[in-house]
């Protein structure tokens, strides 16, 4: 972690040119200089030099950023901004502490081994009490007010079966060209487990044997973005000694953000003097994302036949973690533009953030979906049938916009419309 000078010296390296402000997404809603990058820095100066002081407000302003890098893209100077105030809320943890509802999420629902699915299977019996189904939509919303859940929210029901009570150890492909593993994810694992078994079925067809550790853990982006250190490295520890066991090229994630989350910042977590580094860099160096993965390994044998009739119109929305971090962007395009019955159509704006960030969806509601109304705008002017990313919360979003707007496409992985175009 960080120190504070360190911070304050990287945050002084912003010259105030207000480049960021064009493009800031939250600055482009609230139009106030606090919430664009420029004013987060400057407040991060000030505290640096003790003009102002770890305070409530310090904390707020600071939470009001998606960490979406568009600032960082941006930037004349290379300052990367999102870094910086993400390193400032570690700061302002480390300083002040979590709070109630943060330490109770993070250090002992995500970090409990037990705690999370017991709960969440004891949810798929229980959920109906507490949430309605929406008639028109495959959705749920909740029944009555409860807190930090907005109850216009289209929720997803929590799957019957958990993707990793039914796929865990060695899948092994008939011809095995390649062992890989796979990171599940929270949303493919509770919500969604369609995505990892859509991977799944890919991987097997083209001969990749797939290694799924049943112990495997959330990621910790959640916690990470939040400024608390400590869970993600205890996750990260959990999740690294998971894979160690077998030899594989690579860890494939579908969800991009998961994938940044494991390669970017599990090596940030590790000091230089812990002797856990090593194992966490040759780890990190592993991940990859699955559009990454399937355009650098299956390309050529994934894609074929993109002629023919073209029974459905096609966009996608580039997740910030995909483009931005990982600087993924072609590889999603070459696979829907190749996949015979699609027509792919490129939607305005794609690669701007759908408004999700993590926790701040939950916690600014309004503003989150203010963020993403200029993308389901976009969605509708592209009129395509389905709407593909590589993102589960990106996903999620995407499928609430949707609804809150009334209108009714399909939101899909990218990896479920590989797997449905090609393996037919
Ligand atoms: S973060 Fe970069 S673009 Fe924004 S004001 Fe500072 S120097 Fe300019
Ligand atoms: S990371 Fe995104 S939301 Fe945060 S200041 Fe930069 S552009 Fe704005």
């Amino acid at each position: 972690m960080k120190t504070l000078p360190q911070v304050l010296d990287e945050a002084r390296k912003c010259v105030k040119c207000g480049n960021c402000m064009a493009q800031c997404p939250v600055y482009l809603e609230t139009l106030e200089e606090p919430f664009v990058a420029r004013g987060k820095l400057g407040l991060i100066e000030a505290v640096g030099e003790g003009d102002s002081e770890f305070s409530k407000r310090f904390s707020k302003i600071l939470s009001l950023c998606l960490l979406c890098g568009t600032c960082a893209e941006n930037c004349p100077n290379g300052i990367q901004a999102d870094e910086i105030i993400r390193q400032a809320r570690s700061l302002f943890v480390e300083e002040r502490g979590l709070s109630l509802s943060q330490k109770t999420i993070f250090r002992y629902l995500l970090d409990s081994e037990q705690l999370m699915p017991l709960l969440l299977k004891g949810g798929v019996s229980l959920q109906h009490l507490f949430l309605e189904k929406i008639p028109e939509e495959s959705g749920l919303r909740l029944r009555f007010p409860v807190p930090f859940i907005d109850q216009r929210r289209l929720i997803p029901p929590l799957a019957q079966d958990f993707f990793l009570d039914l796929h865990s150890g060695w899948v092994r492909a008939e011809k095995e060209v390649k062992r890989v593993g796979l990171f599940v994810g929270c949303v493919s694992n509770y919500l969604f487990p369609r995505i990892s078994r859509a991977a799944l079925d890919i991987f097997l067809h083209h001969g990749v044997s797939i290694y799924i550790p049943g112990n495997q853990r959330c990621c910790g982006l959640p916690a990470f973005g939040s400024g608390d250190e400590q869970t993600p490295l205890s996750l990260a520890q959990k999740n690294i000694e998971a894979f160690a066991d077998e030899d594989l090229e690579k860890i494939v994630a579908p969800c991009a953000s998961c994938a940044s989350m494991l390669k970017l910042n599990y090596p940030l977590l590790f000091d230089e003097s812990d002797p856990m580094r090593p194992q966490a860099l040759t780890f990190s160096s592993k991940v990859t994302d699955a559009s990454q993965f399937l355009g650098q390994f299956l390309g050529q044998m994934t894609i074929s036949g993109g002629q023919g009739r073209k029974a459905k119109r096609v966009t996608y929305h580039d997740p910030c973690h995909l483009r931005r971090k990982l600087g993924i962007f072609k590889e999603p395009r070459s696979f829907l533009k190749a996949l015979p019955g699609l027509e792919y159509v490129e939607m305005r704006e794609a690669n701007r953030c759908c408004g999700q960030g993590g926790s701040f969806n939950i916690a600014n509601y309004d503003l989150s979906l203010k963020i993403l109304e200029r993308k389901i705008q976009a969605i509708e002017h592209s009129d395509a049938d389905v709407v593909a990313t590589a993102c589960s919360g990106c996903l999620l979003q995407i499928m609430d916009g949707l609804h809150q707007q009334g209108l009714k496409k399909e939101v899909r992985h990218l990896v479920e419309i590989v797997d449905q175009a090609t393996l037919l």
